[in-house]
Order: structure tokens, then C-alpha cells, then sequence
């Protein structure tokens, strides 16, 4: 695959990285370096017209919103909560696969009044409350959501959940599920059509890929 525009992408470290590897891979993209080891930002690859961005996850959106990267690749969850302005989000890469579920302690007494709801997650929870038509306070947390339950922060999180290990290891248990959870690609719209040869070529490469990993799904 020739690329005629540079082209960045913009990555978050760890499960996110891992698993886009591959599928870059099969696009003919290598980073140069391991971000797991590498403290640099913008890493080479094989491909002198692509750079990738290692940034945190929950920023991915906002970096294509604007152009700082021409695609990207963000949990749903994370998009979810960014709204998805001035991005397309035409492939699901079907990768860091989990659940968005509320969840609450393991035999919990019936909630008294309105209900505390403890997560990083507002915009999904307040949608999912809000279609039961239940009236609930939310609190915004930036991690470790299953201690607020534990210390009477709240009577209840939103939070994701694949093992299910963490919850159990907290006495919780998963209640009611909010939405299935796996990575996109997003793209930003400008550059979708100012470079449109290259991410056309780069988008089917990826949808390829995924098409082809199709049968390695293991969940
Ligand atoms: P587990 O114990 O396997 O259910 O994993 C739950 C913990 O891992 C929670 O703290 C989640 O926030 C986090 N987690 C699980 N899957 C993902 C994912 N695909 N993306 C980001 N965080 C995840």
C-alpha cells in the first residue's frame, strides 16, 4: 500500500496498542519503537508518511477531533462520553472487547429515595437512567469506581467490566448491562477529505484485517 499524504495516528497504550498492532500490521504499518518501553510520543514506522501518537485513551477523540491526528483508534465508552463531533466512526475493529454494566454490592438493600450512581462514565449512565426513567444522582469519578460503593460514597457504579474479577473481588456484583464495548477507528472529517486516497486505502486494509481476525473472536 503507497500512502500520497502523511498520515498520523493516534493510539493509547496497553490493551488498546497491543491489539491494533496486528491489524496495522496487516495494513503493512510497523512502529519503530515498543511504547510499553519507549518514552517518545510520536513514534516512526516502516512507513515514512505514517506517524503514531501514544496518547491517553479518554483524549483519542479530541486529538482527531481537531486534526492532531488524522485517525484514531477510542473504546466506545470513550466516544460515548466525547459525543463524536467531527468524527466518523466507520469501523468496528472488534478489539478490547468489554461490557458497560451498573453494578452494585452483592445482596445490596433496595435503594431508599435517589440512588447514588459512582462512575468516570456520566454521559452513558445518565442516558441509561434516564431511559428507565429513573431519577438518579451521579458522581463523577476518574478510576477505581468499585471503592465508592465500599465507603458509602454510592449506592451503585458504572464502570466496565470483562473478567468480571474486579467487581468480585470487591463484593460486587454486575446488576444490569449498559452497551457492549470494542475499539474504533475514527477519523477525522477534514482529513477524511483532504486524504482521501490514503485513508480510503488505510480503512480497507483495516477492514480486511478485522474481517480476517473475525474467527479468532474469544468472547
Ligand atoms: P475485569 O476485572 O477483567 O472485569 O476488568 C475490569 C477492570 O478493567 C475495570 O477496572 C475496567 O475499567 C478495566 N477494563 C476492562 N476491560 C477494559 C477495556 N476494554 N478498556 C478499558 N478498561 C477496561
Amino acid at each position: 500500500m503507497e500512502f500520497d499524504d502523511c498520515v498520523t495516528i493516534a493510539l493509547s497504550k496497553g490493551r488498546i496498542f497491543k491489539e491494533t498492532l496486528p491489524l496495522l500490521s496487516h495494513a503493512g504499518i510497523e512502529p519503530a519503537d515498543d511504547p510499553e518501553t519507549s518514552r517518545k510520543l510520536i513514534l516512526d514506522t516502516n512507513r515514512p508518511q505514517v506517524k503514531l501518537v501514544i496518547i491517553r485513551a479518554s483524549d483519542v477523540p479530541t486529538y482527531v477531533q481537531y486534526g492532531a491526528a488524522d485517525l484514531g483508534v477510542a473504546g466506545k465508552d470513550v466516544l460515548l462520553e466525547h459525543g463524536g463531533e467531527g468524527l466518523y466512526e466507520p469501523l468496528d475493529l472488534r478489539i478490547a472487547k468489554c461490557r458497560l454494566v451498573v453494578a452494585g454490592p452483592k445482596g445490596g438493600r433496595p435503594g431508599k429515595g435517589r440512588l447514588r450512581v459512582a462512575t468516570k462514565y456520566v454521559n452513558s449512565a445518565r442516558r441509561h437512567f434516564a431511559a428507565q426513567g429513573r431519577q438518579v444522582e451521579i458522581i463523577k469519578l476518574y478510576g477505581s469506581m468499585e471503592l465508592a460503593p465500599l465507603v458509602g460514597l454510592s449506592d451503585l457504579i458504572v464502570d466496565l467490566v470483562d473478567t468480571g474479577n474486579t467487581l468480585k473481588a470487591n463484593g460486587l456484583v454486575p446488576l444490569e448491562p449498559v452497551c457492549d464495548i470494542s475499539s474504533r477507528l475514527v477519523i477525522n472529517k477534514a482529513s477524511w477529505k483532504m486524504k482521501h486516497r490514503s485513508i480510503k486505502a488505510l480503512l480497507a486494509a483495516l477492514q480486511g484485517a478485522v474481517t480476517g481476525a473475525g474467527g479468532r473472536d474469544n468472547d
